[in-house]
């Protein structure tokens, strides 16, 4: 109850932010609808989300407009296909495209993606791969450079991954097994082939082109920036920046090969993408998780975020010995972020103390960092929650200053 009236007195005390609607105070308070606290019975924490969007952290909440249309379409039958194909116009309208397809997240965007490529829908093959690739383009190329944590992706679809570094070397790796061309966003400023120059490539050599954008918005015109700029296919993250369900995510682009992708997914069987099935309820919550993001007031929201990290930051560097840092990554997570370092001669914690008091603590809270630094973003807080993040981070380092 208390916690109610501080988010409410929270959101009094901000300036007109485009939050006063209430949209988003609603999923702080709906476990008050429920008669029973599942989370507790199993006892399991929950906890404020000072982290960000990861996996581990059951990633974002989505909207309660999302919520609504989860919960509706959880209560009555209609054919799957028919389903994707309806919002996947829809979405494609939305999004500027060709194709959309609702995948279980961008890591199966990324795989369904490249069976596409390589079956080009054709269900012999789609029953074939990964194990048996007769016939079948066996090769993906990428920078060594966009090497990341999630080339299994690519692989599951029974391809091969060919490194290279500079563009004489790509096209010296293109040959009848190259299926397509792989880009990760986010590493475009470490390549040597920059994303204009990779898709002017793939159009050359009549090679697709896919884009890995997974955790790439804000901002929004992303959602159409990569498809506009040649890409044949890109895929993103539902739960992520875009608050839809976590489990899932979107393909997007060239209409023959969502077409294709599709043919690897459920409700066909005997497919590589049998296993990331998405149901009615993520593909109408990733409709109206893309809906409710375009209709939002981005620049409140960024102002919003701005106003909660400084005053986290003033909270902490009330206390002798605290530096902030303020900074936004350039492109993934591109929101205000808030590291915070102290003087260990000054305040006697360490970072990884700090944090592990914060997340015991009553609530709980998630931060990020190493051994060097506590990292915040506010952008998956509740708006309210700032407080409490600022209050206890005062307290723990206060308690550990001698001076
Ligand atoms: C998060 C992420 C993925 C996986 O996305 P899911 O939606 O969790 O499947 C893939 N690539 C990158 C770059 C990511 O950040």
């Amino acid at each position: 109850m208390t916690k109610r009236r501080d988010i409410l007195k929270g959101l009094m005390t901000l300036p007109l932010l485009g939050v006063a609607s209430g949209e988003t105070l609603a999923s702080s308070t709906v476990s008050k609808d429920y008669d029973r606290d599942y989370f507790k019975e199993l006892g399991v924490r929950t906890f404020i989300n000072a982290a960000g969007t990861y996996t581990a952290l059951t990633a974002s909440l989505p909207h309660p407009e999302v919520i609504k249309a989860i919960n509706y379409s959880a209560l009555q039958f209609v054919k799957l296909e028919e389903l994707q194909d309806r919002v996947g116009e829809r979405l494609a309208e939305l999004l500027k495209c060709e194709g959309v397809m609702v995948t279980s997240g961008a890591f199966s965007a990324i795989t369904l993606g490249t069976a596409g490529v390589i079956t080009g829908g054709d269900p012999e093959k789609a029953d074939r791969i990964p194990t048996d690739m007769t016939g079948i383009k066996t090769e993906v190329i990428r920078q060594k450079s966009h090497r990341v944590g999630y080339d299994h992706a690519i692989r599951n679809a029974g391809v091969k991954i060919i490194e290279v570094e500079t563009r004489k070397e790509l096209e010296a790796a293109i040959s009848e097994k190259t299926a397509m061309l792989w880009f990760l966003n986010y590493a475009n400023p470490d390549g040597k082939i920059k994303d204009v120059e990779f898709v002017e490539i793939g159009k050359k050599y009549k090679i697709p082109t896919m884009n890995d954008c997974a955790a790439d918005v804000p901002p929004a015109e992303n959602l159409w920036k990569y498809i506009q700029m040649g890409f044949d296919l890109v895929c993103f993250s539902g739960g992520k920046g875009l608050r839809g369900p976590q489990s899932a995510g979107l393909l997007l682009g060239r209409k023959d090969l969502i077409q294709a992708a599709r043919k690897n997914a459920p409700p066909n069987g005997s497919t590589v993408g049998r296993g990331m099935k998405v149901n009615k309820e993520e593909i109408l919550g990733m409709l109206v998780a893309i809906e409710v993001y375009l209709s939002r007031d981005h620049k409140a929201d960024w102002t919003l975020w701005e106003y909660q990290t400084k005053m986290i930051a003033d909270a902490a560097t009330s206390v002798a010995g605290v530096t902030p840092e303020f900074h936004v990554p350039a492109i993934a997570n591109h929101v205000p972020s808030l590291r915070l370092r102290w003087d260990a001669k000054k305040i006697k914690i360490t970072p990884d103390e700090a944090r592990d008091a914060l997340r015991k603590g009553h609530p709980s809270i998630e931060t990020m960092g190493g051994s060097e630094s506590i990292d915040i973003t506010t952008w998956q807080m509740i708006p309210g929650e700032e407080r409490t993040v600022a209050k206890r981070i005062k307290e723990i380092l206060q308690q550990a200053s001698v001076s």
